[in-house]
């Protein structure tokens, strides 16, 4: 059997964390098993859905390094869902319905406050086709219901283990809307059938969708694919994560926080799993270590200061060869490896460095507070060429001179040289920044 899943994103909003965990878990089960991803666009609400929302979606995908092997929109498969559709009223799946939103909202507050499950009466039975023809002669349009059988509903989930429900306890799903156009749940089964889908992996969110998406599998004559309910992540509070921290987009995370793409995949790869958490630069491992029975049924939390420092981790062990276009896109392309090496353990996220470019070769403010002490440093730094040893030979002489050590002795030396408190190994920054401009900073001169 040939593996097939489907990454299934509506074009109503940028990519979000919880959903690109999704799209990372699927994508990593298609290639550890050797199997084949379909991108479905799920736009077939035609108000919410954006053209720029999907294209946004496949560019935070692309950058995440989850390519697709195919690719489909619900919105051009219109005619063939009209096509199941008919079949299923044919076959008396599906039944009409004349209730109005208030009214159906009514029925629900009212079951609620008895203490009763808000489940639909099936009242739109009980019409007459008499009643039914009334209506449509009074201009009413149906929405119509997919008619759940009411028995025992049961799938081994690779998630969840054995999930049970029973049919009577669910609302039959409302699968069409009043001005005809297919709702979700049938557009996804009819896709997931004629795209010949395996598994499907989702949010727990959707395990009682999926309870009556078995029986409209069945009700098209086809096997159900199996199932993967991943448990929703939490922020660190255990709140909602869209609610709280609404701005995890995948784009803004690259955008706005300048994060790497596998600082984000090593993350969602693994968070809510038995696997350690841990700093990624290649996908492989990923991959190779990827299997459903080690995720957890619990919440997983989702912190973003461990994304920082996983970005952290990532930039520290990152190769120039392997950044150096990028810095050439920040309008870095005269930093060199000897630089990338002196300043990467400083980094918490690549953008940082520009600021280490500009202590290095821009003018900056020296920062002086013991001007007897700078002067008495200045006057014993070793003659140029400087090398590898200068930083400690200065030092050293330093330290004889004035008796000074540690802190005492570093800071306004730091301090003098970048204008800053803290930052990469003066040893190599001394060089990056060059003896002229060490010698004017030393005598106070912004240079
Ligand atoms: N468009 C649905 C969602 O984003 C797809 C759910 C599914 O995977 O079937 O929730």
């Amino acid at each position: 059997m040939t593996i097939k899943v489907r990454f299934a994103p509506s074009p109503t909003g940028y990519l979000h964390v919880g959903n690109a965990r999704t799209a990372i878990i699927t994508w990593l089960f298609a290639r550890k098993s050797g199997g084949h991803l379909l991108l479905r666009i799920d736009d077939t609400d035609i108000e919410r859905s954006k053209a720029e929302y999907e294209t946004a979606i496949e560019d935070s995908l692309i950058w995440m390094g989850l390519q697709w092997d195919e690719k489909a929109n619900q919105k051009n498969r219109l005619e063939r869902y009209a096509e199941q559709i008919e079949k299923l009223k044919n076959d008396g799946k599906l039944y009409p319905c004349f209730e109005t939103a208030e009214e159906l909202s009514l029925k629900r507050k009212s079951l609620l406050s008895r203490g009763q499950p808000p489940i639909y009466d099936r009242s739109a039975l009980e019409l007459t086709d008499r009643k039914k023809e009334d209506y449509i002669a009074e201009g009413l349009k149906p929405h119509w219901r997919f008619k759940l059988d009411h028995e025992p509903i049961k799938w081994n989930d690779l998630i969840r283990g054995e999930t049970k429900f029973h049919g009577k306890d669910q609302s039959d799903p409302v699968v069409i809307r009043e001005d005809g156009s297919p709702l979700y749940h049938l557009c996804s089964v009819i896709d997931d059938i004629d795209f010949n889908i395996t598994h499907v992996i989702r949010g727990e969110d959707h395990v009682s969708n999926t309870a009556t998406h078995v029986q409209m599998f069945e009700a098209l004559g086809a096997k159900p694919p199996k199932f993967a309910h991943m448990s929703l992540i939490s922020d660190n509070e255990g709140g909602k994560l869209s609610k709280r921290l609404g701005s995890l987009s995948i784009k803004d995370l690259r955008d706005d926080d300048g994060l790497e793409p596998m600082a984000i995949t090593s993350l969602l790869a693994r968070i809510g799993t038995s696997d350690p958490i841990d700093a990624f630069k290649e996908i492989e491992p990923l991959i190779e270590s990827f299997d459903f029975s080690k995720f957890s049924r619990s919440t997983p939390k989702f912190d973003p200061n461990e994304l920082l420092r996983l970005n952290s981790k990532i930039i520290h062990k990152t190769e120039f060869e392997d950044i150096n276009v990028r810095l050439a896109q920040m309008g870095l392309q005269d930093l060199d490896e000897e630089f990338w090496l002196a300043v990467r353990s400083n980094l918490e996220r690549l953008k940082d460095i520009k600021e280490w470019w500009k202590v290095a070769k821009s003018p900056i403010e020296p920062v002086i507070e013991d001007p007897a002490f700078i002067a008495e440093a200045a006057a014993l730094l070793p003659d140029t060429p400087w090398n590898e040893n200068t930083w400690n030979e200065w030092t050293s002489a330093i330290k004889n001179k004035t008796g000074r050590k540690g802190k005492q002795l570093f800071m306004p030396l730091r301090q003098a040289i970048t204008g800053m408190s803290h930052g990469p190994e003066l040893a190599g920054l001394l060089l990056l920044i060059g003896s002229e401009k060490v010698k004017k900073r030393l005598s106070g001169t912004k240079y």
